[in-house]
């Protein structure tokens, strides 16, 4: 598995495939994403929730839209919602799996290899950019403070190697 730099790339990077607990049976089971900020049709198109345990499945096409507002004739428009940068998939809003709850907050990821790059950005304690600029909404700029401090860091590894092998 290829450790991508945590300066470049974004939560959003990730949605692709996101490692979710079935709403149902609460083991792991998946979405399968897509870019985020493509149009909706293509979300309606590929986004599909599906779990081998238990056999429970989601189209994303098939999920109820929300009214997001009432345009100036007085109809209301509705849309299906995203939930980004957050501990849920960003289309059905299930927890994920990679969670990690501490005093401080919640650590999370969509999928292993997210979870690898927020590890990497931990294991660098040296914190060397090798020179890169932060891009804008990179994971090593979004991640809040108390995970990058110090004091927290052994723990966090800890608890990222555990959750893991979960
Ligand atoms: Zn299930």
């Amino acid at each position: 598995m290829k450790t991508l730099n945590p300066y470049i790339v974004r939560n959003e990077d990730f949605t692709d495939r996101i490692d979710v607990v079935c709403p149902r049976c609460e083991k792991k089971a998946l979405v399968i994403g897509a870019g985020l900020y493509v149009p909706m049709a293509e979300h309606e198109e590929k986004v599909r929730f599906s779990c081998v345990s238990c056999g429970y499945a989601i189209k994303y096409e098939n999920t109820p839209k929300t009214p997001v507002y009432v345009n100036s004739r007085g109809l209301t428009k509705y849309s299906r919602l995203l939930y980004p940068n957050a501990p849920i998939d960003p289309f059905f809003g299930f927890a994920l799996w990679y969670c990690i709850e501490v005093n401080e907050g919640t650590l999370w990821a969509y999928n292993l290899e997210h979870l690898s790059v927020i590890e990497a950005y931990l294991k660098d304690s040296l914190r060397e950019r090798n020179g890169l600029p932060y891009q804008n909404n990179s994971i090593a700029s979004r991640l809040p403070k108390w995970v990058s401090a110090a004091k927290n860091r052994e723990y966090l590894l800890r608890l990222i190697a555990w959750v893991k092998l979960r």
